[in-house]
């Protein structure tokens, strides 16, 4: 039999009465802005950019986002949601790939590509930060006219005085010009990379991907030696191109090894054949480049 106790009873309704009114608070609360949400979604939008027809925040067909009119609200929020936000930011990627480059990269490449920066906005976004370190260096180009003196030399092309002026012209290239020179390599590394790891079952654009992405880091990894170098007793010291060349074999062979799955061994191994061989393309192409912009300089310049 069950005993019922009046003033606890009061007591338990009481709260059951107050916690009956919040929950239903709640939701009527949650059932309003459903119906908000439902009136939202039931309106019928067109998409500004391609015309359809559609419910919803997002155009089924293009992806596009309704704006109903720019505001700084809406530039901020696109701001913070580009930088720090969780989904695409640029924050989060440069995060994921210190930590963990090969898995993100993975994850880019089968196909969970929303939660990241795309890798060439990356490697534009950190190329142009290089670039401004490079601004603030203030490094003055020694002989503006060097490139025209030497392609306007009267030595024949393929000669062995070509090869001489030839190697003139990369060392002011690698200098001078490290940026053209760092980006132009990448489809050289990534052929290279594809032949020591094609049994690896990854495509060449999946490749240029995986250095997209590495070249974004080297990138960052240079702007930050060059802020280093705006002390003149640190940049007196001339450390920086070892400290960039040590960064460079770290973040490569650690991103090889991740990425690839291999072991330190194998990653420094093929690592360093594919670094070998993709070089060694790229200056072959340079040396054709330069021999042939000369004999078509000789033969119009006479
Ligand atoms: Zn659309």
């Amino acid at each position: 039999m069950m005993r019922v106790v009046p003033g606890g009873g009061a007591g338990a309704c009481g709260v059951i009465k107050f916690s009956c009114n919040l929950s239903s608070l709640i939701h009527n609360f949650q059932s309003l802005n459903h119906m908000q949400n439902r009136l939202n979604s039931t309106e019928e939008n067109e998409c500004a950019n391609c015309g359809n027809s559609f419910h919803g925040n997002f155009c089924n067909n293009c992806g596009q986002k309704i704006i109903k009119r720019f505001t700084g609200i809406y530039l901020w929020e696109q701001l913070r949601e580009d930088v720090i936000g969780l989904e695409s930011g640029l924050v989060h990627t440069f995060k994921e790939l210190w930590i963990s480059p090969g898995r993100m990269i993975s994850n880019y490449i089968r196909g969970a590509t929303k939660q990241y920066y795309s890798p060439l906005k990356y490697l534009i976004f950190w190329t142009a930060a290089y670039l401004i370190s490079v601004q603030l260096l203030n490094r003055a180009e020694q002989n503006p006219d060097f490139l025209k003196s030497l392609l306007l030399h009267s030595n024949k092309p393929f000669s062995s005085e070509a090869f001489a002026d030839f190697l003139l012209f990369f060392t002011w290239f690698m200098e001078q010009k490290s940026d053209f020179y760092f980006l132009g390599i990448i489809p050289f590394l990534a052929a290279s990379c594809y032949i020591f790891f094609r049994n690896k079952n990854f495509n060449v654009t999946e490749i240029v991907i995986f250095f997209t992405y590495f070249y974004g880091q080297f990138a960052f990894c240079v702007m930050a030696v060059n802020l280093f170098d705006l002390i003149p007793t640190w940049r007196d010291m001339k450390f920086s191109s070892s400290i960039i060349l040590i960064l460079f074999s770290l973040l490569f062979f650690r991103m090889i090894k991740q990425f690839f799955n291999e072991s330190w061994k194998v990653a420094i191994l093929k690592g360093s054949g594919v670094s070998l061989l993709g070089t060694a393309m790229f200056w072959s192409l340079l040396f054709l480049v330069f021999n042939g912009i000369k004999y078509f300089v000789l033969l119009f310049w006479d």
